[in-house]
């Protein structure tokens, strides 16, 4: 990543005609008049990989996954430089691949256009240890000259936002994913695995989509939001830095740009206002507590999953999600029952529900405390 980045912001209203354009436009504000390594304006030869958001089996018109347009545009845009393009990510360990990629209409595209699009469960993997995190990255990525990480802006209910730099995370194959949650718990450490994955990833450059991104619930069950803009940066962390002064998110309390991450950074391009966006009150909310206090009132201070009965379809997917098995299941019922003490607030379950029947809901000292600070 360069010392001083450059975010480029182009205004694209939605995934028509103009989006071809909008998506040149944002490489090439980005890239402005220095000489990239490797130089964007010959890829001949070169191994381009596009990692989309694939998290789970949902339509593009519900703003989970990348759109598939964009992935068309950035396929054609690399082509055009002579560049070899493939597609590839892990997406949550309970979807079924062949769904993902057939509903989110990725899979259509890569057909369309004859790039490949890869199964990172099935491509083999290589270990690192970094920063005192050990884990293991999907070898396209690793064999990639060029990783180009293509977000879908949304809220998160773990990390108030998934942008750039927690696209990455999907570098990691299968099982792993889930049970890094386990191992890392508390919010900070886990913010600093994402950033330690980034240390390891080939030269990047990333384009948000955040034509339509999502609020609420997210990352799977938020509300499609009209945000109107593309994103580009050689810099993940400068580009969630803007985007989260864009959404009036505190930077402060996305566990991944902790450390000032991001360096300095410049704007170029269009200005873009976005209105109301509404953040879940997820496991993110447990930081406002000052330790102290946290340490005083011990298990009174929480964060869990709810599970409606009236919205759940009983298909098991949040038990077989939770790395601590703190979801009950049985085949006789079918219905998901917490195991309290055993949650730690991962948000995992929430992330895999396809019926939006999970809440994340805080515990009363947390809501009082969130009422004092005026959240
Ligand atoms: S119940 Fe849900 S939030 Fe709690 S640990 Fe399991 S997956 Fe995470
Ligand atoms: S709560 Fe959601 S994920 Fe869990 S069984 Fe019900 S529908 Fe499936």
């Amino acid at each position: 990543m360069s010392e001083r980045a450059t975010v480029a912001m182009v205004r694209c209203a939605d995934y028509g005609d103009g989006l071809g354009g909008a998506v040149e436009r944002a490489f090439s504000l980005m890239e402005g008049e220095r000489p990239r390594e490797p130089n964007v304006a010959d890829f001949s030869g070169k191994r381009v990989l596009l990692k989309p958001n694939l998290l789970t089996d949902r339509r593009p018109e519900q703003a989970v996954t990348t759109h598939p347009e964009v992935v068309r545009h950035v396929i054609r845009w690399f082509r055009r430089r002579g560049a070899e393009v493939s597609v590839g990510d892990s997406p949550a360990s309970t979807a079924n691949l062949q769904n993902v990629w057939r509903l989110s209409g990725i899979g259509g595209v890569c057909a369309e256009e004859g790039a490949p699009l890869i199964s990172f469960e099935q491509a083999g993997a290589r270990l690192f240890e970094q920063d005192g995190f050990a884990f293991s990255v999907a070898q396209p990525v690793l064999d990639a000259d060029l990783v180009v990480n293509l977000p879908k802006v949304k809220s998160h209910s773990l990390s108030m936002l998934t942008a750039a730099v927690k696209n990455i995370y999907g570098v990691l194959p299968g099982y792993s994913k889930t049970m890094y949650h386990r191992q890392y718990p508390k919010l900070a450490v886990f913010g600093r695995l994402v950033a330690a994955i980034w240390k390891v990833i080939p030269p990047s450059v990333t384009l948000a989509d955040g034509v339509v991104g999502m609020e609420g619930q997210g990352p799977a069950n938020g509300r499609p939001v009209p945000l109107g803009f593309l994103a580009a940066s050689e810099n993940p962390f400068a580009l969630d830095r803007t985007l989260c002064g864009m959404l009036r998110i505190d930077a402060r309390r996305v566990p991944y740009l902790v450390d000032g991450l991001g360096g300095d950074y410049s704007c170029v391009g269009d200005t873009v206002t976005v209105g109301a966006f509404d953040v879940p009150s997820g496991a993110h909310i447990l930081n406002i507590l000052p330790q102290r206090l946290a340490d005083v009132f011990g298990k009174l201070v929480w964060v869990r999953p709810a599970f409606s009965e009236a919205a759940c379809v009983g298909c098991g997917k949040c038990a077989e999600a939770c790395p601590v098995h703190a979801v009950a299941w049985s085949e006789g019922t079918r219905k998901p029952v917490l195991k309290r003490d055993a949650c730690i607030s991962c948000s995992c379950c929430h992330e895999v529900c396809p019926a939006d029947a999970i809440r994340m809901t805080q515990s009363r000292i947390l809501r009082m405390t969130m009422a004092f600070k005026g959240m």
